[in-house]
């Protein structure tokens, strides 16, 4: 009986870790499995090393605009070769401290590939677990797409692992991981272009964000081909070749498939004990995560609900204090605030104003300016703020800026929003001044009013 645990956890992304270290605070015995690096996605292939080559495609415009300050220096030179290996120093340290906190909290971590045998039980190379409960969080894959020779693109795992910035990269995909890679590598010299089907990047996201983002990245000179019917992608002696269906045939050092992710649930033995996939390659689960088998949960992107760190993380902690802690959680997908990480940034919250006006009268208020940083240095870049309304009763329903900060304003705003508060009270709060942030309470009239859809 020595292997029999409470919970055994398949994958140490953010969700896993979250769950198991909750569980294991409740009192229960907890296996954690981890094929991988622990820290899954977010920490090794996802949110922190991007958010380490964004901080580095900053110093460019700080590096731009800092003549106009009365700074003068050399002409920058980035290495990408420094960045990659401080940036493995970094996840390294990072993963070091999950490790950590995991043994701290009495999780006991089996390094290797998970797999479901049978009822009650996962095998991890030579081990066998036996399970109580089994919690399923391995996570996502990018998805191979249907256009011939994309699989031979790289993936934004690979891309990451880059020694030397492309020169010329293509990428293909507008989502939120595409589009973000394009803005860095732009600001770390390459010359980017970017082929998606939409007419403007980020589908889903409000259009005024997406029309300013396609404004913003042209004036640095990425190309965007909107609306782009692509036909192949094919290698070649000097890199890529991207074929489109008018004909043209345009040379990249580096293509990027950005087309999306999938749900990772397949090889792991869920048909051992009778647990089948939706289409999508997800696991269906319930509001509490629950799968159509007994004892068997699933949390995070293997879900498909929505692919995000914090979400995993908060899905990962409902679980455990549901099963383990006696309480009764269940997590609100709404108003869940997104940031983009592009050059101006985004933040997002709530509605956005196309689904705002489809669901009853709406006010949009709205503001656009010249920031201080920018202005200064004579550059003719504005900020974008917007706020949704329901017209009935002032509550708040979306808040969308693009803008410099726009992800670190989006965080507090979105408590404001959760809390369901009305214009009225932004009105009556009293700005920080000089602030970007500042606009979102001195908006005064609306710019134009949706009426109830019939
Ligand atoms: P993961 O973090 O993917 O962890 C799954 C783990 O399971 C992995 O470590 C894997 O090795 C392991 N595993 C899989 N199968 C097995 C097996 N059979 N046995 C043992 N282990 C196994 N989200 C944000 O909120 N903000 C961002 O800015 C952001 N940026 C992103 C940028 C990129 C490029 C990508 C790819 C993702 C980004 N995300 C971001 C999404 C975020 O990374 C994921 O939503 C999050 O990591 C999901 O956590 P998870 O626990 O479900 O899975």
């Amino acid at each position: 009986m020595q292997d029999l645990f409470d919970l055994v956890v398949i994958g140490g992304g953010s969700g896993g870790i979250a769950a198991a270290r909750r569980a294991a605070a409740h009192g229960a015995r907890v296996a954690l499995v981890e094929q991988a690096q622990m820290g899954g996605t977010c920490v090794h292939r996802g949110c922190v090393p991007k958010k380490l080559l964004m901080y580095a495609g900053q110093f460019r415009s700080a590096f731009d605009l800092a003549g106009a300050f009365g700074w003068s220096a050399g002409a920058p030179q980035f290495s990408m070769e420094h960045w990659q290996d401080a940036k493995v120093a970094e996840l390294q340290r990072l993963e070091s401290i999950y490790l950590g906190m995991l043994k701290n909290a009495n999780v006991e971590i089996f390094c290797g590939r998970g797999t479901v045998v049978g009822e009650g039980s996962v095998i991890v190379g030579e081990r066998q677990l036996r399970y109580r409960h089994l919690l399923i969080a391995t996570g996502g894959r990018p998805a191979t797409a249907s256009i011939p020779g994309l699989d031979t693109a790289l993936m934004s795992d690979e891309l990451l692992e880059l020694r030397v910035v492309p020169e010329r990269l293509a990428v293909i995909g507008s989502g939120y991981i595409g589009i973000e890679f394009a803005s860095m590598f732009a600001r770390l010299g390459s010359e980017v272009s970017v082929f998606f089907r939409a007419h403007h990047p980020l589908t889903g996201f409000d259009k005024d964000l997406r029309v300013r983002l396609h404004q913003a990245l042209e004036d640095v000179d990425v190309r965007l081909f909107a609306r782009a019917e692509l036909q192949s992608v094919a290698r070649t002696d000097r890199g890529y070749e991207v074929g489109l269906a008018d004909g043209r045939r345009l040379p990249f050092d580096v293509v990027l498939n950005a087309t999306g992710r999938r749900p990772n649930a397949v090889n792991l033995g869920l048909e051992n004990i009778g647990l089948p996939l939706l289409d999508s390659g997800a696991i269906e689960v319930d509001n509490h995560s629950r799968t159509k088998v007994p004892g068997v949960y699933a949390i995070g992107d293997v879900t498909n609900r929505l692919n995000l760190t914090p979400v995993a993380i908060a899905e990962g902690r409902a679980f455990a204090d549901t099963l383990f802690g006696g309480l009764d959680v269940s997590i609100d997908y709404e108003q869940v605030a997104t940031a983009v990480f592009t050059d101006p940034p985004i933040g997002s919250v709530g509605l956005s104003e196309e689904r705002a006006a489809a669901r009853g009268p709406t006010s949009v208020f709205e503001t656009q300016f010249k920031p201080m940083l920018t202005a200064f240095a004579g550059r003719n870049v504005r900020s974008y703020m917007k706020l949704l309304v329901d017209s009935d009763n002032d509550k708040v329903l979306g808040i969308h800026m693009i803008g410099p900060d726009a992800p670190e304003i989006i965080q507090s705003l979105a408590v404001a929003l959760r809390a369901g508060a009305t214009k009225s009270e932004f009105d009556r709060t009293t700005a920080v001044h000089p602030t970007a942030a500042e606009e979102f309470v001195l908006m005064r009239d609306p710019t134009r009013r949706h009426n109830r859809v019939a």
